[in-house]
């Protein structure tokens, strides 16, 4: 079998739970523990596609970049982000701020690969009201962007649209290629 091999990168502030985002999906492991990542880190996983590219079923291996969260985040960017095929963004729904961010890294990700695909993850849903949930998705939602694929209320903590967001991503870069 073809093993294509895709590099893709989380995307977000310090503590939004980018870690724990790729600890869910790829050891369907969470820790309450406060796990700091320490430069950069990359996990593999291969995601199974079906129908894509007339093919019935098709194997990625994903390589998910995992970055420290710090202030000088701009200015490692561009070699952290050089050659990915897309990126996970991700802000926290118990910081609002996190959210406004989103579109800022957003910008910053295509402007080195302007050809990537984005999904975006509001996470820590388990951590907020339902209405709260409903509310901030809709006010802080990217739609109609043709590079931000889709939206999604995560969380790391129950897995809720997890391998939703990861596999949407694979199946649009396998997609477009
Ligand atoms: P990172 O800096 O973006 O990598 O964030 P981490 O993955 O290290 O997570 C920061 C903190 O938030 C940790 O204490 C995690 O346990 C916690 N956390 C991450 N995701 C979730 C989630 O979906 N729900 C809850 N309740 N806590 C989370
Ligand atoms: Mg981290």
């Amino acid at each position: 079998m073809s093993a294509i091999s895709k590099k893709i990168c989380m995307v977000g502030d310090f503590g939004v739970g980018k870690t724990s985002l790729i600890r869910r999906f790829v050891e369907r492991q969470f820790n309450d523990k406060y796990l700091s990542t320490v430069g950069v880190k990359i996990s593999r996983k291969t995601v199974e596609l079906a129908d894509v590219k007339q093919q019935e079923k098709l194997n990625v291996q994903l390589l998910i970049w995992d970055i420290e969260g710090h202030a000088k985040f701009k200015a490692i960017a561009p070699t952290y982000l050089q050659g990915a095929a897309g990126a996970v963004i991700v802000g926290d729904f118990s910081r609002q701020e996190t959210l406004e961010r989103i579109p800022e890294h957003v910008q910053l990700f295509l402007s080195v690969n302007p050809k990537g695909f984005i999904v975006v993850a509001f996470n820590k849903a388990d951590l907020v009201e339902e209405e709260k949930v409903e509310k901030l998705f809709l006010t802080y939602q990217i739609q109609d962007h043709e590079r931000v694929i889709k939206t999604y209320p995560t969380s790391a903590k129950s897995g809720i649209y997890v391998d939703e967001l990861f596999e949407k991503l694979s199946y649009q870069i396998v997609e477009a290629a």
